[in-house]
């Protein structure tokens, strides 16, 4: 097969949703539909039990769990689908954050019963920053959820995007008959079942055909006749590309449990989502098709293991083909690299591989060279833009309790924050450490992992902080004269980056207010 057959046939997404709405379930639907497992219950959550979460063991079993499903590849109707997973515990949002640099489209599960929740929110601004596709699955709708107009209305206010539904529940909860697909003017029938594969579905070009009467009882047949009718009148046609371009989301109904609407929903992504897509660098632009391989890192999976301190690097390949073996230039690093143990992942099976193709991830054995953001080319000295640190929301001074095993502390901190488990900010004054975080349980992974791996013991203080700012300025005199004023609230990240750690919200109000020529930006990236 061409390079080029290989890029259309690719599909790489991720699957977002605030916990519970039904990713694991829908996840393993579609690996069903793909062939690629046989039973459900094959799927494990990636779920932290928060009655165990400050449980290093459970943690350690969840990054079990998280590596062998990192990316799911399966074929569904000669389409390569890649669908990465995301991390279903909020306080590893970072690492959902840069999953989703990796992936060409999303779809976002959202609970007909709880609506749009504050999780959703989140992924989805960072889904605005790429202008990602994103294709909405309203789930359990055999619950008495809320009204489909509401929802509808709640996503585009609270996500900030415009919707098209593409398919239209027929009642709801114990009531629920079916949806009925605006797309392709197919109704398709409701039977509660969590085995069943196909769906026999009815076509109705013309909705008042008496058929549909004796199908769902007269009252249904009425309400869906109406509903059609108003559909059809407030939302404008489905235009591809407006999905394409992130402006328009089209929206389906369904139950993953019951594996209802999800045949549909995988049979329309197939035909709109975006395949492998250009990718911008330092330099230039880098298209698919281009000969020459080039790709990124965006996750680091580290052996918990102290005696085999490897780690696989995940690698979204960007452009050309990538082979075994191959020696690629290490963009950052001081030498060129080969890779002799290449993973990709087919379902729960690692294999190993010779070469893969725009669109796919590999799993790279890495001992230490490589680090998130990394790009690998076949020569050309250029790097991926749009994978930034996010502003972390809790943070930690280190505090070194074992003087005689500084050396280990040092470097334990920094291959960890090269993994991204946290960020690290070092203070111009003092050269104190300060970790940054999303969530709690980073402090006691690292914590656990400094001792485990490094032997090096360290506890965490609490500091008053509210974000970290990265600053910029066009007038160098000006951001000298800041950085001398605010000496005491400047600290570097891991890149040396100049960053404001601002105490609150409303002295970080004060201070861009009275520094109108300084930029403060909430992204490593600007
Ligand atoms: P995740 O946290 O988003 O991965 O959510 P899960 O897939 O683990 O689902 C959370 C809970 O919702 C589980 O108990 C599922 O069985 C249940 N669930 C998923 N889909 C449906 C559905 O369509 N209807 C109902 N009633 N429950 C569902």
């Amino acid at each position: 097969m061409s390079l080029t057959e290989e890029i259309k046939k690719r599909r790489t997404f991720a699957i977002i949703a605030h916990p519970d709405a039904g990713k694991t379930t829908l996840t393993e639907k579609l690996l069903l539909f793909g062939g690629a497992i046989q039973t459900a219950g094959a799927v494990k959550s990636n779920k932290i039990d928060t009655a165990t979460k400050s449980d290093w063991m459970e943690i350690e079993k969840q990054r079990g769990i998280s590596v062998a499903t990192s990316v799911m590849g399966f074929e569904y109707k000669d389409i390569k689908i890649n669908l990465l997973d995301t991390p279903g515990h909020q306080d590893f949002a970072e690492d959902t954050y840069r999953t989703l640099t990796a992936v060409d489209s999303v779809i976002m599960v959202i609970d007909c019963v709880k609506g749009v929740e504050i999780q959703t929110e989140k992924l989805m601004e960072v889904c605005r920053m790429r202008n990602t596709p994103v294709i909405c699955f309203i789930n359990k709708l055999d619950r008495e959820g809320r009204d489909p107009y509401d929802l509808l209305d709640e996503v585009e206010e609270k996500l900030n995007i415009k919707v098209r539904p593409l398919s239209w529940p027929i009642g709801m909860g114990k009531g629920f008959k079916g949806v009925y697909n605006l797309y392709e003017k197919k109704l398709n029938l409701f039977t509660p079942s969590q085995r069943k594969l196909s769906d026999d579905r009815q076509v109705f070009e013309n909705l008042d055909d008496p058929e549909l009467d004796s199908l769902i009882g007269p009252n249904n047949a009425n309400q869906l006749r109406e509903d059609v009718d108003l559909i059809e009148g407030v939302y404008p046609e489905f235009d591809v590309n407006d999905y394409l371009e992130g402006k328009i989301a089209p929206v389906f109904f369904g139950s993953a449990v019951n594996n209802f609407g999800v045949n549909e929903m995988l049979d329309t992504f197939i035909k709109i989502a975006p395949g492998p897509k250009s990718r911008e660098t330092d330099l230039r632009e880098v298209k698919p098709e281009e000969k020459k391989f080039s790709g990124f890192v965006f996750k680091i999976h580290a052996n918990m293991d102290p005696n085999h301190r490897n780690r696989i690097a995940f690698l979204r390949i960007c452009s050309g083909t990538f082979e075994r073996n191959k020696p690629y230039n290490h963009v950052r690093g001081p030498k060129p690299l080969r890779f002799s143990n290449v993973t990709q992942f087919m379902a729960q099976d690692k294999e190993i591989i010779d070469e893969a193709f725009p669109g796919d991830i590999v799993g790279l054995y890495d001992t230490g060279n490589l680090k998130i953001g990394d790009t690998l080319t076949e020569g050309e000295n250029m790097v991926f833009t749009g994978i930034p640190s996010f502003s972390p929301e809790i943070f930690r001074e280190v505090i070194n309790k074992d003087a005689m095993k500084t050396k280990q502390l040092e470097k334990g901190l920094k291959q960890l924050m090269e993994e991204g488990v946290a960020q690290l900010f070092t203070f111009e004054m003092g050269q104190r450490k300060v970790v940054g975080t999303v969530g709690q349980l980073q402090f006691e992974v690292i914590q656990f992992r400094l001792k485990n791996e490094y032997n090096a013991t360290v506890e965490f203080h609490p500091m008053n902080l509210y974000k970290a700012c990265w600053i910029s300025s066009a007038d160098k005199k000006q951001l000298d004269e800041f950085v001398r004023s605010k000496n005491r609230y400047i600290a570097r990240d891991k890149d040396d980056k100049l960053v404001f750690m601002a105490e609150s919200k409303s002295w970080l109000q004060m201070v861009q207010d009275n520094y109108p020529e300084i930029e403060f930006h909430f992204t490593s990236e600007f």
